[in-house]
């Protein structure tokens, strides 16, 4: 421990030298508040004795400069006479305790003593306030990291799921085949049955990969000019077929021709997630509109996909963004889905740092927009 003393009478500096240092404490002296400041400056002290009255600057004046230079130290001042006044003045100064003249070498040690288990109290309160909030901090990590451990079991469970129903009906087609219980005329209809649970099962998975990628936005992904446009004609030509079948009427209604730096699989993903679903919850001689409109002035690109289909009751529209998410009247319908295409959708178009809208009304159909900014740009790949 180092211990300076600052005070203009000699007596009194080497007194508190002698006591000080054969307690064992190192000790060094001043006899003026500038000498002070500057031995303060030039080494590090964790004890600062200083006179109140000392010509030229008062030890007051010294304790409160001394602050600044040594926020740490413990701060005593010594006084002719002790009263309230000076010893609440001394404190504002800074100064952590005081001692009246004449005092003994037992009494200066005492002080001394007391503020240095004080100070020491004072920091291992600090130190265990520090502790309690890191863990704290800890506490609450462990708590979201289990609840995100449980929103990916969840994840795993519904997955699995999914996966398995289609799984079951193709090993029992087969089984039944196999095992010689279909007669061979039936045959070709069971085979159907398996190639369209396969298919299933193949979209699914598809999904489930194109999902995971977009999550991890995978870095080197492969950018370059893209026409909205053209993804847009290639996600209606894979739908040919079952527009056709469905009796629905197509409509596409382009102002111009955008293209955006970007990934095609991605964009044509996001038209043909949007369209697919339009068609599947669009019931026969529906109607079904894609436009796409690109808005110069406010340099946003609008593509919309809209459909007189069964529609989204209002409570329900907040969460057909979860995974796996389908609507009552949806599963209802018979229609195979996997709850993941508007998931998909919301991916892609945020990676593009833009926007999607929904508008919907049940039993009259929806209408579902994605905004792109004009220079969208692949955030987080190159
Ligand atoms: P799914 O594979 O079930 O279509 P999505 O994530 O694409 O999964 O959509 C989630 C749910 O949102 C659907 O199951 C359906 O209930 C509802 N939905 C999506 N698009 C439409 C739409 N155009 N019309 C009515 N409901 C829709």
């Amino acid at each position: 421990m180092r211990v300076l003393v600052v005070d203009d009478e000699l007596g009194i500096r080497e007194g508190c030298r002698r006591a000080l240092t054969s307690s064992g404490l190192e000790v060094d002296v001043a006899e003026n508040g500038p000498d002070g400041l500057h031995k303060l400056r030039q080494g590090s002290f964790d004890v600062l004795l200083v006179d109140a009255m000392m010509p030229g600057m008062s030890g007051l004046e010294m304790m409160q400069q001394a602050r600044k230079i040594a926020p740490d130290v413990i701060g005593i001042i010594i006084t002719g006479y002790a009263t309230i006044e000076l010893a609440v003045q001394a404190i504002r100064e800074g100064a952590h305790d005081f001692i009246a003249k004449p005092f003994t070498h037992e009494l200066l040690l005492h002080v001394i003593n007391r503020e240095i288990d004080r100070q020491r109290l004072h920091r291992e309160a600090r130190r265990v306030k520090d502790l309690e909030e890191k863990l704290s901090g800890l506490a609450k990590c462990r708590a979201e990291m289990e609840k995100i451990g449980v929103i990916q079991g969840r994840f795993m469970m519904t997955m699995v799921h999914t996966l398995r129903a289609p799984v079951a009906v193709l090993l029992n087609t087969i089984q039944l085949i196999r095992k010689g219980y279909v007669p061979p005329a039936e045959q070709v209809t069971f085979l159907q049955q398996v190639e369209e649970r396969a298919g299933e099962l193949l979209t699914i998975l598809d999904d489930l990969l194109l999902l995971s990628r977009l999550k991890e936005n995978i870095r080197g992904l492969k950018t370059e000019p893209v026409s909205l446009s053209d993804m847009l004609e290639a996600a209606l030509a894979s739908f040919k077929k079952e527009i056709a079948e469905r009796g629905l009427t197509v409509k596409v209604e382009r102002m111009n021709h955008p293209v955006i730096s970007g990934n095609r699989e991605y964009l044509q993903a996001l038209w043909a997630q949007l369209l697919g679903n339009a068609i599947r919850y669009t019931r026969p001689a529906g109607r079904v509109t894609l436009t796409l409109q690109e808005n110069a002035l406010e340099k946003k690109i609008i593509g919309t996909v809209t459909d007189t289909g069964i529609g989204i009751p209002s409570d329900e529209i907040s969460r057909i963004f979860e995974e796996f998410y389908r609507t009552k009247e949806a599963r209802s319908m018979q229609e195979t889905g996997t709850g993941l295409g508007l998931c998909i959708v919301q991916q892609i178009v945020s990676l593009y740092g833009g926007t999607l809208e929904i508008d919907s009304t049940p039993g009259l159909g929806s209408a579902f927009r994605f905004i792109l900014p004009h220079t969208a740009a692949l955030t987080g790949a190159d």
